[in-house]
């Protein structure tokens, strides 16, 4: 072992052994009634709220700790069946979703013909994608198709949709957002919906 250049070789030794002394001692200090106290502190005033992991099928069950509105802890929940408390990795950063200072509060728009991507506000974006979507809709909305039947004549059937919109959900929508969503896809006719998370 290399000592420092201004402690002696006899010094280090003694502070070595003054170290392993305190060390020794701390180790007789039962400290899990501080333990115990500093838990309850972090706990005091925090309402758990059961819900289901977003992430993927295995649907592992949490607790969310809210305070005064805010989310200040996700956790396992130990009554599910399924996970018994435990998360996976992902899982367990899930907290990071709700409570993140780097999360991006903007869109980056890359315009037609553009080479550069340029922040917009998040309100602007949606407008956007809200204009595009209706035009696409009202330009390629169909009523019926001719499709054949049994004996292979060409029918009219209702199918009231369109095929020029395809919707990609991500692995961070929860099950009550991928619920509204279908309803609004559906909504406007759109059949191809798909999630990242199932590709
Ligand atoms: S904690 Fe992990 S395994 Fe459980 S549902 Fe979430 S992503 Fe899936």
């Amino acid at each position: 072992m290399v000592t420092p250049p201004h402690l002696s070789r006899r010094n280090f030794l003694k502070v070595s052994a003054a170290g392993f002394a305190v060390g020794g001692v701390m180790s007789l200090v039962d400290v899990r009634p501080t333990q115990a106290r500093v838990q309850s502190l972090k706990t005091a005033g925090v309402k758990e709220v059961p819900s289901v992991c977003p992430y993927c099928a295995v649907g592992c069950g949490m607790l969310i700790g809210v305070k005064d509105g805010q989310i200040i802890n996700i956790e396992g929940n130990p009554d599910s069946p399924i996970n018994r408390g435990t998360l996976c990795p992902k899982g367990a950063a899930s907290f990071q979703l709700a409570v993140n200072p780097l999360r991006s509060t903007k869109a980056l728009y890359r315009r037609p013909g553009g080479t550069t991507w340029e922040a917009i506000d998040l309100n602007q974006a949606m407008d956007m994608i809200a204009e595009r979507v209706k035009k696409t809709r009202d330009e390629t909305f169909s009523e019926f198709a001719t499709v054949k039947d049994a004996q292979g004549n060409e029918v009219q059937k209702r199918v009231n949709h369109t095929a020029a919109i395809f919707s990609l959900g991500g692995a961070t929508m929860d099950n009550e957002w991928n619920y509204v969503h279908a309803k609004l896809m559906r909504g406007l006719g759109v059949v191809a919906i798909e999630n990242q998370a199932r590709i």
